[in-house]
């Protein structure tokens, strides 16, 4: 196989064959074997940036790419095997209560989740919170834990889909990430391998997401709607605002301490709306009776599931002690400067503060302040008067800064204003 060629094909528009895709990935799976350099790889990645790809090229990447590394194999388990995703957003906590719902539910959930980077937050970073919570189990105690307690959580291994690992890394440095092909499949082919058969993915739209408009998020949606029907997925897919915060937690500990909350009845009414939408559609696409997730969140089940799952991974104090665990030791308040309704909440400034805090990563390598964060007070579409408190900063140093970004993230207006729905629209 001829790389320039493979790569030219895709720069003049026309469709890679399965074999040029499974050459790609098995360069990228070996980044020393000389199939492919690089520069290679990245220029082909710039090629489909321009000339996209299509439904049934996109689904040949994904698959060879979730079978270039280790996968998961839950044969034995009971069915159906789920695993959510969401695209990431500013106080996105989905998963601490969603994974333990579905479970309580009768489901059996294994995830594979990531750290944050830059403004939204990483589900292992706040799961590292809770003392003693082990964030990398091997895939041999992912499974055993799953059938134990129906739910189990690992950060990335390295050897899952390796192919992606490489390809990721070079889009990260080569301005090659926004495309939605690559993107669809860089999600769905880890779902894949790790061993999931009907998957939710919660595809944020908003100031504070990934894909920050409409039209961007539903083009994600339908790819990796095509994608599903190319490979046989069962795949839910719901458009979800991020224009504001997602519930009144932004940080790690805090956020922990509200997914605590709405395990247990209570929380942000918008947050639950959103976890109980989610756990239905899951229970809708894995064909099993629905009309549950209400139930679970207010007889304690899906608590005693959380309760069961931070035992199960290393977790020395109960969720009861986690939720009063102390935050991060300044305080300040940050209260409205005119009377009128909240018309904009920036999502995307509030995640901005919050790593700026220490909450989340600028680099890589950077260390989480797991206390830092930020509590919502106000949200779209409610009325203030001057001198009520929008936000609580939690800030380790000084919170100067904080204060001045959270002033700028609100604007007001005289009259009424409606807030997006927290769930804009399920695609499938
Ligand atoms: N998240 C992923 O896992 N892959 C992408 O390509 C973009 C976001």
């Amino acid at each position: 196989m001829n790389p320039v060629r493979v790569i030219e094909r895709k720069r003049d528009g026309h469709e890679n064959t399965h074999e040029e895709l499974e050459f790609i990935v098995r360069a990228a799976t070996n980044p020393g074997s000389g199939l492919m350099s690089e520069a290679q790889l990245a220029a082909w990645c710039m090629a489909v940036v321009w000339r996209g790809m299509s439904a049934a090229e996109t689904a040949t990447l994904t698959l060879a790419m979730a079978r270039s590394g280790d996968r998961v194999d839950l044969t034995g388990l009971p069915k159906p095997w789920v695993d959510k995703h969401s695209t990431g957003g500013v106080g996105d906590k989905t998963t601490l209560v969603l994974l333990p719902m579905l479970a309580a539910c009768g489901l059996t959930c294994v995830k594979m989740s990531g750290r944050g980077l830059g403004k939204t937050g990483g589900t292992i970073d706040k799961l590292e919170s809770i003392p003693g919570f082990q964030t990398a189990l091997s895939i041999e105690a992912l499974v055993a834990q799953a059938n134990q307690i129906g739910l189990a959580l690992t950060g990335q291994t390295p050897n899952l889909t390796p192919a992606d690992g490489t390809l990721y890394a070079l889009r990260d440095v080569t301005g090659t990430v926004k495309s939605i092909p690559l993107i669809a499949s860089s999600v769905l082919s880890k779902k894949i391998a790790g061993g999931a058969e009907v998957i939710s993915i919660d595809l944020k739209c908003g100031s504070g997401a990934f894909m920050q408009t409409y039209e961007e998020a539903t083009a994600l949606g339908e790819c990796m709607l095509g994608i599903a029907r190319e490979l046989d997925l069962r795949l839910g897919i719901e458009i979800t605002d991020m224009d504001q915060p997602l519930g009144c937690a932004v940080g790690n500990l805090i956020e922990v301490q509200e997914a605590i909350e709405t395990l247990a009845g209570g929380g942000s009414p918008r947050f639950r709306e959103l976890v109980i939408e989610l756990c239905e559609s899951m229970l809708a696409t894995a064909q099993v009776p629905g009309g549950k997730a209400t139930a679970c969140l207010d007889d304690g089940s899906a608590y005693k599931k959380a309760e069961e799952w931070i035992k199960a991974q290393g977790a020395t104090i109960t969720l009861a002690e986690v939720a009063n665990l102390p935050l991060a030791p300044i305080k300040k308040e940050i209260r409205a400067q005119q009377s009128g309704w909240i018309q904009r909440m920036d999502a995307g400034t509030v995640g901005e503060v919050v790593v700026d805090l220490g909450g989340g990563r600028r680099s890589k390598g950077d260390t989480i302040h797991p206390g830092v964060g930020v509590r919502v007070h106000k949200f779209v579409g409610e009325p203030v008067t001057t001198g009520e408190v929008l936000f609580e900063v939690y800030a380790a140093n000084d919170a100067d800064e904080a204060i001045q970004g959270l002033t700028r993230a609100v604007e007001y207006s005289n009259i009424e204003v409606a807030p997006n729905p927290v769930v804009i629209e399920r695609l499938a």
